[in-house]
């Protein structure tokens, strides 16, 4: 039972019967709600309201209500709101580490390392950009007496996965609201928690009503509402890119821009002089991180045939020694699969690789013994075979990487490149040269050297291709891509 592990104040907040969402400042319960499930135990943890479309379209009248306020305000003021939040979510991280780990099954001890204080340190981040930006630039024309000012759109809708609720939902608002954007959320319905937390946390950071609003509901139901609505001023989505792609069709026909953040296939080329040891550690981190279910994971690895047995060897000791527990364990580094739809999709994903030929390495099964007996738990799994196994190009979302076997780095280069995502790869090389090179090569948003799963502010996270557009995440470009401009001219 995970929940007898948690903190009395995460379990004052899971009390209530039903949880509200947050909208216009307040907190609504309606008729419908979810069940949210521990996948460490497929226990019922928590009861929370789903927005209708109604709901929706009420959020998104606040938000627009609060729009002019919000985006007049001195910047000093508004980014004492960001700031305000992140020391918030830095004194509750406790929290929002437990409710992360109940709702979407990662160990609690990630969360404390990566997702919460990196979500802290989103709204520090683009509160610092907002103060620093030069919101107008003088033109130097002949005819006319010109400049461009950079200006908010308006109210902002986001739609979230349910991997890294809080962290996305941080990268996605900080930029909208330090522009001077309005936002309605609606967070996965699978892990609504943190969200809602997070509402909680910017009513307390001094956000006026309306500016943040907070909606868990259905995609079909809510999420459909938001993106179709054509009082949004922008559109951003996080999620897979065959729903990315129904959200740009649907945002197109009312010319809203839509920012979107999908799907991808990360490759990690392993070459012969690479140190093993070293990306055997990180690459089998990558892939147990978050027990693989990240979007921009190493998930193809072409490894040299040189070293291949070697690395074959090293991995599969490093997987099998892989803690995987309960997230509550403090010495979990591994917990279950999200939801119990997703455990299935990534065993038929490891079955389908096998019908078509794929070897298992190691791994490859559902746990079920003792105490995982209810929960969404699996082995970490390393398959071999062949480029045109439908696994070594599709995504499994799960701990699941494809090794794939090369001799030639510019035949590995042309052989990565086949995929259609564009989202992260990585070189492995002692040959700083040779890195630089293979890293200009592959083609995605971000190529990272000696190490995959790369963030730092400032450092732009983005994609291409069927990995999404829009200009991505975690950086000036993207509290620009918040802004419009707008060119003011008399003739002289
Ligand atoms: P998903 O099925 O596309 O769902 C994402 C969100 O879209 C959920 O909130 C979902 O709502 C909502 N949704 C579904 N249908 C909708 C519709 N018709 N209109 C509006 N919203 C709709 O993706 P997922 O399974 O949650 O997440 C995994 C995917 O996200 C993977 O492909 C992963 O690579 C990608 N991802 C990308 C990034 C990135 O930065 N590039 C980051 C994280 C994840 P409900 O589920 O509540 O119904
Ligand atoms: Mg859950």
């Amino acid at each position: 039972m995970t929940k007898a592990k948690l903190s009395k104040s995460t379990l004052d907040f899971l009390e209530p019967m039903q949880l509200p969402f947050f909208s216009n400042g307040d907190w609504q319960t309606s008729a419908q709600a979810i069940d949210v499930i521990d996948p460490a135990t497929s226990e019922k943890i928590a009861s929370v309201s789903l927005a209708s479309a109604r709901d929706i379209d009420q959020a998104i009248d606040s938000a627009a209500n609060a729009f002019t306020a919000w985006s007049t305000q001195s910047i000093t003021l508004r980014t004492r709101c960001l700031r305000n939040l992140a020391q918030l979510i830095q004194r509750d991280e406790q929290i929002l580490a437990e409710l992360e780990c109940i709702d979407v099954g990662k160990p609690i001890s990630a969360a404390l390392e990566f997702d919460v204080p990196f979500a802290a340190d989103c709204f520090s981040y683009f509160a610092n950009v907002a103060e620093d930006f030069e919101y107008t630039s003088n033109n130097n024309l002949t005819t006319t007496d010109s400049h461009v000012v950079k200006l908010p759109y308006g109210v902002a809708g986001f739609v979230f996965p349910w991997n890294f609720p809080l962290t996305l939902c941080a990268w996605g608002i900080a930029p909208a609201l330090a522009a001077g954007n309005t936002v309605v959320v609606k967070p996965a319905s699978e892990t609504p928690l943190s969200s809602l937390y997070l509402a909680k946390l910017c009513q307390e950071a001094g956000f006026p009503a309306g500016v943040v609003n907070i909606l868990p509901g259905q995609g079909s139901v809510a999420g459909e509402a938001l993106i179709s609505s054509q009082k949004i001023k922008l559109m951003s989505f996080t999620g897979s890119t065959a729903v990315g792609k129904h959200v740009a069709e649907v945002c197109g026909r009312n010319l809203v821009p839509a920012k979107l953040e999908l799907g991808g296939k990360g490759a990690a080329i392993v070459c012969n002089d690479a140190n093993v040891d070293h990306a055997v550690e990180n690459l089998s981190g990558a892939v147990t991180l978050n027990a693989g279910q990240v979007c921009c994971t190493a998930s193809r690895w072409y490894i040299h045939e040189d070293i291949y047995q070697e690395f074959v060897d090293k991995a599969k000791a490093k997987y099998q020694s892989t803690k995987v527990l309960n997230g509550a364990h403090p010495e979990a580094e591994m917990g279950p699969i999200c939801t119990e739809k997703q455990l299935s999709q990534v065993l038929n994903c490891i079955k389908e690789a096998k019908e078509q030929g794929a070897k298992v390495l190691c791994g490859g099964n559902r746990i079920t013994h003792g105490e995982y007996a209810n929960g969404y738990f699996i082995e970490p799994t390393l398959l071999a075979g062949s480029d045109d196994n439908t696994w070594a190009q599709e995504e499994i979302f799960g701990p699941v990487a494809f090794l794939l076997k090369f001799s030639d780095e510019d035949e590995v280069i042309n052989r990565a490149n086949q995929n259609p995502y564009g989202l992260a790869n990585s070189v492995w090389t002692t040959d700083s040269d040779k890195a630089i090179k293979l890293a200009h090569s592959l083609v995605g948003g971000n190529s990272w050297i000696n190490a995959h799963n790369v963030f730092e502010y400032g450092l732009n996270y983005g994609a291409c291709n069927q990995s999404g557009c829009g200009g991505g995440v975690n950086s000036v470009a993207t509290f620009e891509g918040y802004l419009r401009h707008q060119s003011i001219a008399s003739v002289r």
